[in-house]
C-alpha cells in the first residue's frame, strides 16, 4: 500500500527514484579556555580555517555550469562575503583574544547573536536568512574538527538518478548534486523561502520541504516518488501508482520540449494574437535570464534591491552605470525601472535613521511616498535613469500611486533633473514614458483618470490583492485569505484594462499572479494583452498562451467575476484550464 508523506511543496515536478539520505552532519563543539601563550596559534587556526572555506566555495563555483542561471553562484557569493565580513571573521578572533575561548567556542558565541538577530526579524524571507550564517559557520566549524563535509562526502558518491533526503542543504550542496545527477530533493527543514527551495527552483528539481518525522519512515535505497506541485512524499508506490506518476512524468517533459522549442518565437495565441510577454528582474545579473528566454523586455525592474544589504546607498553614479549595464544586456528591447519602492517589508539595512515607528508600515511612507518625502534618494535615481536612457528604451514606473497629484509631483522633479543635466552639460534620454503601477484599490477604480495622464499602467497583485481584501502579504496567520480569484480583485483588474484600452494605451500586469500559468487563460479572458514574469516562468506562460483561443476565454472571465464561492471558483478554475499544460499547474 502507498503510504504518503505530506510536506510543503517548494518546487514543481515530479521525480521517482531511490532515495540516498544525507545525515546532518553537525558537529559537536568542544568549548575550553586556552592559555595565553597560545592565543596567536588560536587565532591562526581560525584564520586558516576561514580561508580553506572560501577556497572550498570559490572552487565549487568555478565547477558550476553557466546554464544554472545566476540564483546559483549569487548565493555562493552571498556565503563567500559572509566568509569575508568581519562579523564572522574579526569579532570570533576578538573573542579568541579577549575571553581565551577556542576557535570553535568563539565561532559558535558570534553564530549566536547573529542567528539571534535574524530570528528577531518580522519578515518570514529574511528570517530563513539565518540558514545562510548556519551553512556558513558548519562548513567552518566541520574544517576546524576535520568532519568531512557533506559536499565532498557527496563528491565521490553516486547520485545519478537520486533522490536526496536532508535535514536542510547549503546551496552548494544542491549546486553539486544537481551537478551529480540528482532528480529530487526532500529536506525536513525549511520552506518555499528556503535558499533550497529557490535554487532548486531554478535548477528545476522538483523539492518537498518541511518534511520533520520523515526521517523515521524513510530506508536508505528504497523507492520514492515526490510531488512538489503537491507537496507530497509517496513510500512504496503501488505499480498503479508508479505508472501514474511515471505518465505525469512523461506528460510533464513533452510539455518541457515543447516550451523549448517556443523559445525562440514570438508570443501570440492560438487565435493568433500577438500578447507582449516580458520579465520581471531583480538585479542586473537577472537581464541575462530575460534574454535567454527571449522576453520582449524588462516589464518591472525592482530598483530597491540595489540599496539593499549595504551600509550606504548606491549614488548616482553607481546607479548610472548599473541601468546602462542592464539597458546593454537587453540589446534594445524596452526596460521598465521602477522607482525605488522602499518601506514596509522592504527596508534598507537599518531602516530611515531617526524615522518614527509606523503602526501600518504597509500603508504607511513606502514606495512613492517615501521618494517624495525623501527627495534626496529620489533625485540621484531619477537622474541617473535620464543619463542611462541615452543607451536604450527606458520606461519609468512609478510604485504604489494613489493620487494624480504624486504624479505631477515627480514630473515636476524629473523636469527639474532634465535642466539640470542639461545646464551641466550631460547627454540624457528624450521621449521617456512615465508610467504607474496600479496597486492600491483607489488607483484601480479611478483608472480612467489615471490613464488620461500617464503613458502605460502595469498591475501589482501583489500589493492590490493585500489592499483590496485587507491582508498582509507577509502575514502567515491571514495568508488563507490572500485569493487572486476574488471578484473584487478580479473586477479591478478589469477596470484597469478597460481604461488603459478606453484611453489607447498599454495596460501589464507585474504581480506574481502574471507569473503563474493556473490564471493565464483568465488573465487573457479579462482582457490582459501584456504579461511580466519572472524569467523561470515565461516559456510556460508563452506556451498556455499559445494553446489559447482568447474569444473563448471571455465568457469563462465573465462568470468567474460573479462568483463568490470559493469552491466553484476552483472549479471553474479548473474548467478554463482542462486540457492544456496549465491544468499541470492547477
Ligand atoms: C506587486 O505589488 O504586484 C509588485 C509587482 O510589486 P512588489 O511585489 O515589488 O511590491
Ligand atoms: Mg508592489
Amino acid at each position: 500500500m502507498t503510504f504518503i508523506i505530506q510536506g510543503i511543496g517548494a518546487a514543481k515536478g515530479i521525480s521517482i527514484g531511490m532515495v540516498h539520505i544525507i545525515d546532518s552532519g553537525q558537529v559537536d563543539i568542544d568549548e575550553y579556555t586556552i592559555p595565553e601563550t597560545r592565543v596567536d596559534d588560536e587565532i591562526q587556526r581560525l584564520d586558516e580555517a576561514l580561508s580553506l572555506a572560501r577556497a572550498q566555495l570559490r572552487a565549487i563555483r568555478a565547477k558550476t555550469p553557466s546554464n544554472f542561471g545566476a540564483d546559483v553562484t549569487n548565493f555562493i557569493n552571498v556565503h563567500l562575503l559572509m566568509l569575508e565580513d568581519t562579523v564572522l571573521t574579526q569579532v570570533p578572533m576578538d573573542l579568541i583574544r579577549e575571553r581565551h575561548c577556542n576557535a570553535e567556542w568563539a565561532l559558535k558565541i558570534q553564530r549566536d547573536t547573529v542567528v539571534g538577530v535574524f530570528e528577531a526579524m518580522d519578515d518570514p524571507y529574511l528570517r530563513t536568512r539565518k540558514d545562510d550564517v548556519d551553512n556558513v559557520v558548519n562548513r567552518v566549524q566541520w574544517i576546524l574538527q576535520h568532519v568531512e563535509r557533506s559536499d565532498q562526502a557527496t563528491a565521490e558518491r553516486h547520485l545519478e538518478g537520486k533522490i536526496v533526503f536532508a535535514d536542510d542543504l547549503t546551496p552548494a550542496d544542491a549546486v553539486l548534486m544537481r551537478h551529480q545527477g540528482v532528480t529530487g530533493f526532500l529536506t525536513a527543514h525549511g520552506g518555499p523561502n528556503s535558499h533550497a527551495a529557490i535554487l532548486a527552483r531554478s535548477l528545476r528539481i522538483p523539492v518537498v520541504a518541511g518534511l520533520h518525522n520523515a526521517r523515521l519512515y524513510l530506508r536508505d535505497g528504497e523507492e520514492v516518488i515526490i510531488d512538489g506541485r503537491q507537496g507530497a512524499l509517496l513510500l512504496e508506490p503501488t505499480g498503479e501508482i508508479l505508472a501514474h506518476y511515471q505518465q505525469l512524468q512523461r506528460f510533464i517533459a513533452h510539455h518541457h520540449n515543447t516550451r523549448q522549442r517556443l523559445r525562440t518565437l514570438p508570443t501570440t495565441s492560438a487565435n493568433g494574437e500577438r500578447i507582449i510577454l516580458q520579465g520581471n528582474i531583480e538585479l542586473p545579473a537577472d537581464a541575462t535570464a530575460a534574454t535567454e528566454v527571449h522576453a520582449d523586455g524588462v516589464g518591472l525592474y525592482r530598483t530597491e534591491f540595489l540599496f539593499m544589504n549595504r551600509d550606504t546607498p548606491p549614488d548616482e553614479e553607481e546607479q548610472y552605470a548599473t541601468y546602462r549595464n542592464v539597458l546593454e544586456a537587453m540589446k534594445g528591447a524596452p526596460v521598465t525601472i521602477r522607482t525605488l519602492d522602499l518601506g514596509a517589508d522592504k527596508q534598507v539595512d537599518g531602516g530611515r535613521p531617526g524615522a518614527p515607528l509606523s503602526a501600518n508600515p504597509a500603508l504607511g511612507l513606502r514606495a512613492i511616498r517615501l521618494c517624495l518625502q525623501e527627495v534626496e534618494i529620489f533625485r540621484p535615481q531619477l537622474r541617473a535613469i535620464l543619463r542611462a536612457a541615452v543607451h536604450g528604451p527606458v520606461r519609468i514606473m512609478l510604485p504604489m500611486l494613489s493620487a494624480m497629484h504624486e504624479f505631477h509631483q515627480v514630473q515636476e522633479i524629473l523636469g527639474s533633473c532634465r535642466q539640470e543635466l542639461e545646464r551641466e552639460g550631460i547627454a540624457i534620454g528624450k521621449d521617456i514614458p512615465i508610467g504607474g503601477m496600479i496597486e492600491v484599490p483607489a488607483a484601480a477604480v479611478c483608472a480612467d483618470l489615471f490613464a488620461r495622464e500617464l503613458d502605460f499602467l502595469s498591475i501589482g497583485t501583489n500589493d492590490l490583492i493585500q489592499y483590496t481584501i485587507a491582508i498582509d502579504r507577509v502575514d502567515d496567520e491571514v495568508n488563507y485569505l490572500y485569493d487572486p480569484l476574488h471578484p473584487a480583485v478580479l473586477r479591478l483588474i478589469q477596470t484597469t484594462i478597460r481604461a488603459g484600452q478606453r484611453a489607447g494605451i498599454p495596460v501589464a500586469m507585474c504581480g506574481e499572479m502574471a507569473g503563474d500559468a493556473r490564471y493565464t487563460r483568465l488573465l487573457l479572458g479579462l482582457g490582459l494583452k501584456e504579461f511580466s514574469v519572472h524569467p523561470n516562468a515565461l516559456l510556460e506562460i508563452k506556451q498556455v498562451i499559445s494553446e489559447s483561443h482568447i474569444g473563448k476565454l471571455k465568457k469563462f472571465a465573465a462568470r468567474m467575476m460573479r462568483t463568490i464561492n470559493t469552491d466553484n471558483r476552483m472549479a471553474l478554475l479548473q474548467a478554463i484550464n482542462a486540457n492544456t499544460s496549465a491544468a499541470l499547474s492547477s
